[in-house]
């Protein structure tokens, strides 16, 4: 009776985790999408305590207990602009808990296990083991523990080539051997070095992509680890994860114009600057009263939001902004790039979270056509993602990024702090076109003084 209950739950907690992949698919119904998965998942932990047996509750408590506050306090305590760490340090965790079931299995059934299970908990073992540490160094270099920029040294992607090579042997070995304790441990080790090496010739800029990547190879190990506990659940919670971490990976690169393989072996950020197209003339300061006259005249103002906005926290105030101008009678608009801020989604969540209506949130391939009639454009901490340079210098390193065509409006004003570049290090041509004033200072700040200069205009 109780192995139906648990497969019932198991089949309900799989169509929730495909609608919530659903929902999380567009911003409107995303919240809706995280609730199903909580349900899924929990569904799912139901099923299990129900209908598998037990061995020791008091573990279980315990581990419920220390994850919950754990997961409480970060829920608390990491600002959104760390969510990126935050999220790899999941998937570190997640990923370990793959392996140590997997090492668990191995200690005290690998003898007896058929050679496709062998082969699923060598899979598993492997891709936990190398997503916990490549993660780790994610999570390290996004938050500025480990040197941001790549670690590269000669002939690097050859001792890779053989740490991968080596670690691959030891697969087949323990595969075809099962008995071959020696092997497998090493298996192991070397795939925690192997996931070092893997991420720490990746520049910061593409760590996102290397995120998601590792993402889904965790959702691979949860599901090698399915096959070899048999439970279904974990196969299809794996799978999904594994896919949509890997089709987002694509999805950043094509937002991007990089491949996969340019991300993993390219060493972007290692190399700036010479690329960048000669620029011309100075970059012009503007003071609040002239920036927002500019602004209460004008007829239709877009604001392009950028990770400047995340760090400064100003999604409140440009809303307030936004609110002012309307009342004036402005159309406003938001221009959302899909790589704006340091994940997908990044505007979109910190917007909503000010209440920014949706239908003011315009995509890029819908905004770009609305720019040469567009009196100003407010380019709030954002860079790489209006860096005309992508589309005009085909030896720029960014050449090809799609970009919202800001320059195209008739008047620009750029909302920064100082000099500082993109996450690329790229300089920006933008700030240097006649077109173009800077209004510098923190996003916020700016924003709010803005707010009160309108007011008096
Ligand atoms: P960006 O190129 O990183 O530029 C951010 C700008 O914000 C900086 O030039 C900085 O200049 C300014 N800034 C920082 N703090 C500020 C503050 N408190 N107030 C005002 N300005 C502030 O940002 P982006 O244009 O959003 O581009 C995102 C980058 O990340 C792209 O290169 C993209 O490819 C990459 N990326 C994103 C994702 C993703 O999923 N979103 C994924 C992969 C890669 P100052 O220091 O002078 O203030």
């Amino acid at each position: 009776m109780s192995t139906y209950f648990m497969e019932a739950t198991y089949l309900v907690a799989s169509i929730l985790f495909v609608f919530a992949l659903k929902g999380m698919s567009h911003p409107d119904t995303a919240r809706r999408g995280m609730f199903l998965a909580e349900g899924g998942m929990f569904a799912a932990i139901v099923g299990t305590l129900v209908g598998t047996h037990i061995v020791s509750w008091g573990w279980i408590i315990a581990g419920l207990a220390l994850g919950s506050i754990i997961g409480a306090w970060m829920a608390v305590s990491v600002p959104m602009t760390a969510m990126p760490q935050r999220t790899a340090l999941s998937h570190a965790f997640g990923a370990l808990a793959a392996a140590l079931v997997g090492v668990g299995e191995f200690a005290v059934h690998a003898s007896e296990m058929p050679g496709i299970t062998r082969g699923a908990l060598g899979f598993e073992v492997m891709l936990g083991a190398l997503t916990t540490t490549g993660s780790l160094i994610a999570a390290g270099k996004l938050q500025g523990i480990i040197h941001g920029k790549p670690i590269q040294f000669k002939g690097q992607n050859a001792v890779n080539l053989i740490v991968f090579l080596s670690m691959a042997s030891c697969f087949v070995v323990f595969w075809t051997h099962p008995q071959t304790t020696a092997v497998f441990y090493t298996m192991l080790g070397v795939a925690f070095l192997f996931g070092v090496m893997l991420v720490i010739p990746i520049g910061s800029a593409d760590m996102p992509v290397v995120m998601s990547l590792l993402n889904s190879y965790a959702g691979l190990a949860a599901a090698a680890t399915g096959f070899v506990l048999g439970n279904n659940v974990l196969i299809i919670a794996g799978t999904l994860d594994g896919f949509s971490g890997f089709i987002l990976s694509v999805l950043m690169c094509k937002a991007m114009n990089r491949s996969i393989t340019n991300v993993l072996f390219g060493g972007f950020g290692a190399v700036v600057a010479e690329s960048t197209s000669n620029i011309g003339g100075e970059m012009r300061e503007i003071n609040l009263e002239d920036a927002a006259m500019q602004l209460a005249f004008a007829n239709r103002v877009i604001f392009v939001p950028g990770y400047g906005l995340a760090t400064a926290q100003a999604q409140h105030a440009v809303r307030e902004l936004a609110e002012l101008l309307e009342d004036r009678g402005v159309t406003v608009k938001y221009a959302i790039h899909p790589v704006a801020g340091r994940m997908p989604g990044h505007m979109n969540v910190l917007l909503a979270e000010a209440n920014v209506p949706y239908s003011s949130l315009y995509e890029m391939e819908q905004i770009n056509p609305e720019f040469p009639s567009t009196d100003v454009a407010v380019v709030i901490g954002a860079n790489d993602v209006v860096n005309p340079d992508a589309r005009d210098n085909p030896k720029s390193l960014i050449a090809g990024m799609p970009i919202l065509e800001v320059d195209r409006a008739k008047s620009v004003i750029v909302l920064k702090r100082g000099q500082g570049r993109g996450f690329s290090g790229l300089e920006n041509p933008l700030f240097f076109k006649s077109c173009t004033s800077m209004l510098y200072g923190d996003a916020k700040s700016s924003l709010t003084h803005l707010v009160q200069a309108v007011q008096h205009v």
